[in-house]
C-alpha cells in the first residue's frame, strides 16, 4: 500500500512549527508495513490543498491528512476534501452531544462556530477525539483510503493510536533493530559492510551518521515479530562480527545509558570536572532516571582558578602546559578523585571554539582524563565541528572512555 501525509498548516510552512506529526505518522506506518512514498506540508488556502488533493489521489492509496478541523475560518481541510471527492458532509448529533459535553465539563460557552466540527463526511467512520473537540473521519473513496486527523500533536497521537492504527492492520508488520556504534566514521563503516547492503532486500540495512556517532537500521518484514527476529537475527550477528569493537548499543540505547548501566552493575560511583562542555556531561548523565544511583557530583571548572581552588590543579602546571593540556587534565581528574570518594572521576578541559585555537592547540583539541583508585591516563582528541559539536562529540568520548 503507497501511503501519503498531507499535513495542513501555514505556519508549518513558515517554519513556526516543526512538523513533528509527519515523522510520528512516518513511523507509526511503517511498523505497520505500510510504505510512505510523500510528505506534502500546504497552507491554509483552498486551491493548493485542492490541488494538493488531485495529487495524492493519483500517486497514493492510502491518504492522511492532519490538521484544520478546527472550528475556525481557516480549519478548512474536511470541507476541502469533501469538495474534491464529491462527498457529502452531514450533522453527526452524537458528536454535537459529545463537543457539547465537552464545553459544558469545562465551564466554557460552546460558540456557533463549534457546531461546524460535528459535521462529518458522509458513511465515513468518525475516530473519537478523546482529549479535544475536533472528531477525525476514515472513509474508503473508491479503491482508496482516506483519513482525517487533527493538527495538535497529542490529540493527533491519541487519536492514530486508539482509532487509526487498528483500522489499518496488514498481513505484515515492520521491525527494526538500531545499532549504535562509534569512533569509526560512516564511509569507513559502509566499507565493510557494502556487501550486505547491497544483497538485502529483506530484512535492509540503513546507515545513518550523527554528531561522531554512526547508527545502522536493520529492518525486516514478516508475519510477527518472531518470523521478523529469524531473518534479522543473522545479520546482526554478521555485523557484530564485522563492527564489533565499534558497536556499543543494540537496542536504541544512548552512549550516557550504556555507561550508567555499566556503573551500577558494577556498584561503582562516578564524578566528572568540565571545562569546555560547562556541564553538558553532567546534564547528560542526570537526565538517565535513577542517576543518583551512581552519579556523585559534576563541577564546572572553567576558569583557571576554579581548577586550582576546586581541583588543587597546580598553579605552575597552568603556567607552564596551560588549561587545555594533558598535564590539567589529569591533575583535574586526580583532583577530583582525591576530593570525592568515587570510584572514576573524569575530567574534561579543551578548545570548543569557534575562536581561541592557535597552531599548536587548534579548535577541537580536547583532553579527557581518567583517575580510578587503581589508573589514571588523558587521552588528547581532536574533534571538527561547531561549538556544540565539539561539545556534543567531547561529551560522547567521556562516556566510551568511562565504559572502557
Ligand atoms: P484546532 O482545533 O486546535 O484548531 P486543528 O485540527 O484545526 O485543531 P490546526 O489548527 O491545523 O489543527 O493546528 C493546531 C495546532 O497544532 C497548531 O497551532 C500547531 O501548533 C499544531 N500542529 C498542527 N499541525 C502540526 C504538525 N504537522 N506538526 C506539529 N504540530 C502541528
Ligand atoms: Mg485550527
Amino acid at each position: 500500500m503507497k501511503s501519503e501525509i498531507i499535513s495542513v498548516g501555514s505556519e508549518l510552512l513558515l517554519g513556526n512549527t516543526v512538523n513533528t506529526n509527519a515523522s510520528f505518522l512516518s513511523r507509526k506506518l511503517a511498523e505497520l508495513g505500510i510504505d510512505v512514498f510523500y510528505h506534502t506540508v500546504v497552507g491554509d488556502n483552498v486551491y493548493r490543498l485542492k490541488t494538493i488533493t488531485k495529487i495524492a489521489l493519483d500517486r497514493s492509496d492510502l491518504i492522511i491528512y492532519t490538521g484544520g478541523l478546527g472550528p475556525t475560518e481557516d480549519d478548512l481541510t474536511k470541507e476541502v476534501v469533501s469538495e474534491t471527492l464529491g462527498v457529502d458532509l452531514e450533522l453527526d448529533n452524537v458528536h454535537l452531544a459529545k463537543i457539547k459535553k465537552y464545553f459544558e465539563k469545562r465551564n466554557m460557552k460552546m460558540t456557533d462556530n463549534n457546531i461546524k466540527q460535528a459535521y462529518i463526511i458522509k458513511d465515513s467512520k468518525v475516530l473519537n477525539n478523546d482529549i479535544g473537540t475536533a472528531p477525525g473521519v476514515f472513509f474508503n473513496w473508491k479503491d482508496k483510503k482516506i483519513i482525517l486527523l487533527p493538527g495538535p500533536p497529542t490529540e493527533m497521537k491519541t487519536m492514530f493510536n486508539n482509532y487509526t492504527a487498528p483500522l489499518l492492520k496488514q498481513d505484515s508488520i515492520i521491525k527494526s533493530k538500531t545499532i549504535r556504534t562509534m569512533g569509526i566514521g560512516e564511509s569507513s563503516l559502509e566499507e565493510l559492510i557494502k556487501d550486505l547492503v547491497i544483497e538485502q532486500s529483506n530484512p535492509t540495512i540503513a546507515t545513518y551518521a550523527k554528531q561522531g556517532q554512526v547508527e545502522i537500521q536493520v529492518t525486516g518484514k514478516g508475519k510477527n515479530e518472531k518470523e521478523i527476529d529469524l531473518i534479522i537475527d543473522p545479520l546482526v550477528k554478521e555485523i557484530d562480527k564485522r563492527l564489533g569493537e565499534y558497536i556499543y548499543s543494540y537496542n536504541n540505547e544512548s552512549i550516557e545509558e550504556v555507561f550508567f548501566k555499566q556503573l551500577k552493575k558494577n556498584h561503582m560511583t562516578v564524578a566528572f570536572c568540565e571545562s569546555c562542555t560547562g556541564g553538558l556531561v553532567s546534564s547528560r548523565f542526570t537526565a538517565i532516571p535513577g542517576a543518583s544511583q551512581v552519579f556523585e557530583r559534576g563541577i564546572v571548572t572553567y576558569t583557571n582558578n576554579s581548577k586550582i581552588e576546586e581541583l588543587n590543579v597546580k598553579e605552575s602546571t597552568l603556567k607552564t602546559y596551560g588549561a587545555v593540556s594533558e598535564e590539567t587534565a589529569k591533575e583535574m581528574s586526580i583532583g577530583l578523585l582525591n576530593k570525592t570518594n568515587v570510584d572514576m572521576a573524569l575530567s574534561i578541559t579543551g578548545i570548543a571554539g569557534p575562536t581561541g585555537g592557535t597552531k599548536d592547540k587548534p579548535v577541537g583539541l580536547v583532553y579527557i582524563g581518567l583517575a580510578s583508585k587503581d589508573k589514571s591516563y588523558v587521552i588528547k582528541n581532536i574533534f571538527t565541528g561547531s561549538r556544540q559539536d565539539i561539545q556534543n562529540k567531547a561529551a560522547n568520548k567521556v562516556f566510551v572512555e568511562g565504559r572502557k
